[in-house]
């Protein structure tokens, strides 16, 4: 069906890598239907904002950009706006009724649909649309067309949507439903595509929760026999692991990771806190105790390994005694990559009516803390590689003459450090270099080679 080529379309992409990719599931539907892709909202007939709705913040980012897009149109500079993804899902009835000048709120289930669902707007009819379904199902797979969002020699494998936990600050599973894994192959042959298509360089594989992989299909964690297949089909020379739940990494899993260098030494781990007890409160399912197992075996397993986690500051009821624990097991555990949060209190979390809130003062406080422990923390980490040889994944060529960004085995895109390159060779986006690091900052390396 050849649509009017003429309808452009521009999509901000807000949130996580996993927004991501639904934005370029997103596009590619449209480009695949003759919609122009374009990247500048001024030339656009309809502007698609793919919305995070996580935390407060997020929302806040979201609803901005929505409403400066709603102004653009009111001047006249943009025909329609439509609201997508996770904010519409949460938020659908409300952002309707409030925000008139939305022309769409399409929800979770129907990042594949919306040629269909543009229709109306391409053939100028001013319906509104509304598309949120209450139990999202749906699962990309390797046939799925996609619009590229990363640069060519990077790229997400979304091995799975939704999640299989059920942690009481967190709302993501209302949003994006119930744990569903793809197949291997689906996943695999997806790889081999990217690897031959575009000469991948890096995958970086991620889901809610990647280490409940395949769970949901045979209630066995199936994220070893994944890696394996990925590994032997050389689908790339690093194949990165992000969002692996610490209560589902296994033996088998640390085992399998250290068997193949293909797989970077690096595992996003995220902790969320140390004591048991709050740990018990946010029902993450996990003790320090295994926690404590999981860092060892693949520190272990993987020397030099790479450990990023995120932890919650301020969660309802978290004592004095309770942050000094968190505070203890960063210092001893020296996590080499570190998020942190302040508790956000999401209506529809188990956590929203909980007793004890922390007032905004004491969780700031606990914010600073944190970072500025672990800011020392990636300072002496950092130190400790001056003077020696690092691979190096090269990213881009900076605006000097000379001088490149990448990235390390323990930097993963968007949320690490970078490795800031000086060279009189000419590189190229995908190269793999190895740098001699001659200093450091709190979370870049800087060398030569
Ligand atoms: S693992 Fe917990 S925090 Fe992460 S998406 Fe699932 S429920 Fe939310």
């Amino acid at each position: 069906m050849k649509t009017d080529t003429a309808f452009k379309v521009h999509l901000v992409s807000l949130g996580c890598a996993r927004t991501l990719v639904d934005s370029e599931v997103a596009l590619g539907g449209l480009a695949k239907e003759g919609y122009a892709i374009v990247h500048e909202p001024e030339k656009a007939d309809v502007a698609i904002v793919n919305t995070c709705g996580f935390i407060e913040e997020a929302k806040m980012e979201s609803i901005e950009t929505i409403l400066r897009l709603c102004q653009m149109k009111k001047e006249g500079r943009l025909r329609a706006v439509v609201v997508l993804g996770c904010l519409a899902q949460r938020y659908g009835a409300e952002l309707q009724k409030e925000l008139g000048e939305v022309d769409g709120v399409i929800g979770t289930n129907s990042f594949a649909d919306l040629p269909r669902l543009l229709a109306p707007l391409r053939n100028k009819k001013s319906e509104k649309i509304f598309d949120v379904t209450s139990h999202p199902r749906y699962l990309l797979d390797e046939t799925t067309p996609r619009y590229r969002l990363t640069p060519p020699h990077t790229a997400y494998l979304k091995i799975s949507e939704g999640c299989i936990n059920a942690c009481a600050y967190c709302v993501i599973p209302q949003m994006k439903g119930r744990h569903r894994s793809r197949s291997i192959d689906s996943i695999v042959n997806e790889a081999k595509a990217r690897a031959v298509g575009q000469q991948t360089s890096e995958i970086n594989l991620i889901g809610q929760d990647t280490a409940a992989y395949g769970f949901d299909r045979d209630r066995t964690f199936q994220l070893p026999q994944l890696l394996e297949a990925l590994a032997e089909a050389k689908a790339a020379p690093w194949i990165r692991l992000l969002y692996a739940h610490p209560a589902h990494v296994t033996e088998a899993l640390v085992e399998t990771m250290g068997r193949h260098s293909a797989i970077c030494r690096y595992v996003d781990f995220p902790i969320e806190h140390s004591h048991d007890a709050v740990l018990k409160r946010m029902n993450r399912a996990v003790t320090r105790a295994k926690m404590e197992w999981g860092i060892e075996a693949l520190r272990r397993r993987m020397p030099g390994a790479a450990i990023r986690t995120t932890v919650i500051v301020g969660f309802p009821g978290e004592t004095d005694e309770e942050f000094e624990d968190l505070l203890d097991f960063l210092r001893q555990t020296r996590f080499e990559r570190l998020g942190t949060f302040m508790f956000s209190r999401e209506e529809g979390s188990r956590a929203y009516d909980m007793p004890d809130q922390l007032p905004q003062k004491v969780k700031e406080e606990r914010f600073r803390a944190v970072m500025s422990l672990q800011r020392e923390i990636s300072n002496q980490i950092q130190e400790s590689f001056i003077g020696k040889e690092v691979q190096v994944l090269v990213d881009e060529k900076a605006g000097e003459d000379g001088v490149y960004y990448g990235r390390t085995e323990a930097d993963a895109p968007e949320v690490d450090g970078q490795a800031i390159i000086h060279t009189e060779r000419k590189l190229a986006p995908g190269d793999f270099v190895r740098m001699r690091v001659t200093d450091a900052l709190e979370y870049d390396l800087i060398g030569a080679c």
